[in-house]
């Protein structure tokens, strides 16, 4: 059997002020044999389905795979470019006997809402309506019926950190095998749960929601069940949570399945709101503990939401409360990483820091500092174990907070971002990290709490209030009830 893999993914802020251009992906992840090199961000679909193509003796035709760190809407003639090399490679491989595809699920580019659709519907239109076309996404979607009728299968992430990306793709591969040999017939169905948020898995009652989905596949006819929690800040007709389900040969039953259990998460949606503090109540939280380090999330200059990563908003409190025993990073500031290497370290001046993408950065911050560390690559752990490159970086120390600044700009996903560094932050009182909920499954183990900050910022966790102007149907908690 002929197995086409490949891999074409970033998730789009439309609300971002930084266009997603060619240097994005290419600084990003930007290869065409991403399956045989050590994994790094996003590429874990696509060396496992080579893992398990070649295992049952088949043969693997690689094409593109590329992932931009999350920005504003991609520039068309980039997206066209990538996917028409995606597809021209797809073409030459005919005839293939599957289709495997890890897309992100929330690309917007100029006069495409859903790319993910338009390539999924190239593909298919190629591969013939008999081969298994399967498609990995990022639960951060926005799952279209058009996605759906392209695919044989689509599976979703199911858990936040994304720490099952691997796992996943895996069972989109023995599902479209499955389908191949003719022994599944896989029919979806979605549901509306009319929600916009975002979930946290490893907490209740979403752990047990996650559970209970992963109970239910595999028996019944149940083939499939994903959870796309959808991506807030995409300003498409198709923004918000969907619950998918993949039946054999059962279309009736996916239906009620998805169904029953959007409602169920729509039941569960006061308890599973993330409480956020202000910033001074998250920093009072984090003198008032015995013991540290206390983590808080800057979650609203989440690079990997789309955000500039170099707000103030935290930093200037710290400096003015004169709050110290902080670490604080990544702050997306090549000028000052710039001045900071040219300087060397044990060096000391006056750095201007952040505050230099717009209003959702805040102000920059003055700070007398100090080098303490230069790094020509810093990188970093990823979720599923791969190192993420974090560019030129640099520790700075000033009024007893240490920042890391870096040139590429990327969330804060492990403590080795600080510690690649020379700089330890679990000796720390107090870690801030601008990151939404990845830097959750690496942090988490090492802190005595964890504080989600209501910072201002590129992308606030403020759901019912996101300026949409192409979603027309309700959602909670825009309106209490959109079923009513
Ligand atoms: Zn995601």
């Amino acid at each position: 059997m002929k197995i086409f893999i490949a891999s074409l993914a970033t998730e789009t802020n439309t609300f971002s002020p930084l266009p997603t251009g060619h240097r994005t992906f290419e600084e990003t992840v930007l290869m065409r044999d991403a399956s045989r090199r050590p994994a790094t961000i996003g590429t874990a679909p696509v060396i496992e389905w080579r893992k398990a193509a070649e295992a049952d003796g088949h043969t693997v035709v690689e094409s593109l795979t590329t992932f931009a760190q999350p920005a504003g809407t991609t520039i068309r003639s980039v997206y066209e470019a990538f996917r028409d090399e995606i597809l021209g490679d797809l073409k030459a491989a005919l005839p293939v006997d599957m289709v495997l595809l890890f897309l992100h699920g929330a690309m917007v580019a100029d006069g495409y809402d859903d790319c993910e659709g338009d390539i999924l519907k190239r593909a298919r239109a190629l591969a013939g309506p008999a081969v298994p076309v399967g498609c990995e996404l990022d639960l951060h979607c926005h799952l279209t019926q058009e996605m759906l009728d392209a695919a044989t299968a689509i599976i979703t992430y199911k858990e936040y950190p994304h720490v099952d990306t691997a796992a996943r793709a895996r069972e989109l591969y023995a599902l479209c095998k499955a389908a191949g040999a003719g022994k599944i017939r896989p029919v979806s169905a979605l549901f509306d749960c009319r929600m916009v948020n975002m979930w946290r898995t490893p907490v209740e009652p979403m752990r047990g929601f996650v559970d209970r989905m992963m109970a239910l596949e595999g028996k019944d006819g149940i083939l499939s069940v994903s959870f796309a929690h959808g991506f807030p800040w995409g300003d498409v007709a198709d923004v918000g949570a969907r619950m998918l389900v993949i039946a054999d040969g059962d279309k009736a039953k996916a239906a009620a399945l998805a169904e029953r259990l959007g409602r169920e998460i729509f039941a569960m949606r006061e308890q599973t709101v993330t409480p956020h503090l202000g910033v001074d109540a998250a920093l009072d939280r984090a003198l008032a503990a015995k013991a540290g380090p206390v983590v808080l999330a800057d979650v609203a200059d989440n690079a990997g939401g789309g955000a500039p990563s170099d707000s103030t908003f935290i930093l200037k409190r710290l400096v003015e409360r004169g709050i110290s025993d902080v670490a604080t990073g990544c702050y997306w500031d090549p000028v000052a990483v710039r001045i900071c290497k040219e300087a060397g370290v044990g060096a000391s001046f006056d750095l201007r820091i952040g505050g230099k993408c717009g209003k959702a950065s805040g102000d920059p911050v003055d700070l007398r500092v100090t080098v303490r560390g230069v790094s020509d690559r810093l990188t970093q752990t990823g979720n599923n174990g791969g190192q993420i490159p974090l560019g030129e970086a640099a520790w700075v120390e000033g009024a007893g907070i240490d920042i890391v600044l870096n040139t590429l700009r990327g969330q804060t996903y492990a403590p080795d971002a600080f510690s690649n560094l020379g700089l330890d932050p679990t000796k720390r009182k107090i870690v801030v990290v601008k990151s939404t909920q990845h830097f959750h499954a690496r942090f988490a183990p090492l802190a005595t709490d964890v504080v989600y900050v209501s910072t201002p910022g590129a992308i606030p966790p403020d759901f019912a209030n996101i300026p949409y102007t192409k979603k027309t149907t309700p959602f909670w908690p825009r309106v209490q009830n959109p079923f009513g």
